[in-house]
């Protein structure tokens, strides 16, 4: 824990599955380029015992100085009194403000945590196969979901399929390829979908390529990452691909329903 590190509960009612919303100062205590204008910012988690914690998939909201809550995937498992985000650098826009903050100031106010697109291990049927979609930053969910189920040993088949336009915008490949190094069980698909110049992987759609190496995903639980309309694209894919209803998960579907 860190002495500049400090929480408000929000929301003191604790789910059975969740912590209370809280509103915390997390000392920033760091901020590097991992690669392609993505950014890795760690901050400091207040030690709060069993009030403070969140879910691998989960992600806080950063509070600016006028009240805007801006929101980033926590990209780092659970159980550490730290926590790690992706940030894309968007040159001139919002992101290039927040990553100004970060790098200013010793610490920040974050809300924390919300999302419903949550790794369970201990409710896997064994049998089940996981699959991660990731679109560009989504590597950043992604990663807290596969190193949390590997952090509790979970021997289900996982399957990490990772969509960018551009090669070079695979910011963390190396971690991504060690997993599936390392850990028998654990498939990684990176995938092109435009500049494929000195490519030689596969290429096309994300979605495209987990349908061409599945016969079925009639044995899947989805966990998907990106833009509202790839997201509705997958799920539109996956489901008719065999895909059970119920079986997909993404932030999409609460913060842009179909319906909206
Ligand atoms: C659930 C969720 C998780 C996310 N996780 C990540 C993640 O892990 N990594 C990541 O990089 N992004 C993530 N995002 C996107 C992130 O929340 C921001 O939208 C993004 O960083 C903004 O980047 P930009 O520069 O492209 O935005 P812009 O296109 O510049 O702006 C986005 C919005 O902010 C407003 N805005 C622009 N400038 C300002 C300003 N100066 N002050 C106030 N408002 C302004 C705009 O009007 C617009 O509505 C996530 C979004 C969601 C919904």
């Amino acid at each position: 824990m860190s002495a500049n590190s400090s929480c408000a509960a929000e929301n003191t009612e604790k789910t059975m599955s969740h912590w209370p919303q809280l509103t915390c100062t997390c000392q920033v205590l760091g901020v590097k380029l991992l690669g392609a204008s993505v950014y890795e910012v760690r901050l400091a988690l207040p030690e709060l015992g069993e009030e403070l914690g969140f879910h691998a998939g989960q992600y806080l909201e950063l509070v600016l100085e006028d009240g805007k809550a801006v929101p980033y995937s926590i990209a780092s498992a659970p159980k550490k009194d730290e926590i790690e985000l992706h940030i894309l650098n968007q040159e001139g826009g919002l992101s290039e403000k927040v990553l100004e903050l970060f790098n200013s100031q010793p610490a920040v106010q974050v809300r924390m945590a919300m999302g419903e697109c949550i790794l369970y291990p201990d409710h896997l049927d064994a049998r089940e196969e996981l699959l991660f979609v990731a679109a560009a930053t989504g590597f950043g969910q992604m990663k807290a979901m596969i190193e949390h189920a590997l952090d509790e040993g979970v021997k289900n088949p996982i399957h990490l399929y990772w969509g960018v336009r551009a090669q070079e915008q695979f910011y963390l490949k190396y971690l991504a390829e060690s997993w599936a190094n390392e850990h028998p069980q654990v498939h990684f698909v990176p995938v092109v979908s435009e500049e494929l110049e000195n490519w030689e992987g596969r290429s096309g759609f994300v979605h495209t390529a987990v349908i061409e190496d599945f016969d079925s995903l009639d044995n899947v639980r989805a966990y998907v990452c990106g833009s509202p309309q790839m997201v509705y694209a997958v799920e539109d894919a996956f489901l008719e691909h065999g895909l059970k209803e119920g079986r997909i998960f993404s932030d999409v579907f609460a913060y842009a329903p179909r319906s909206a």
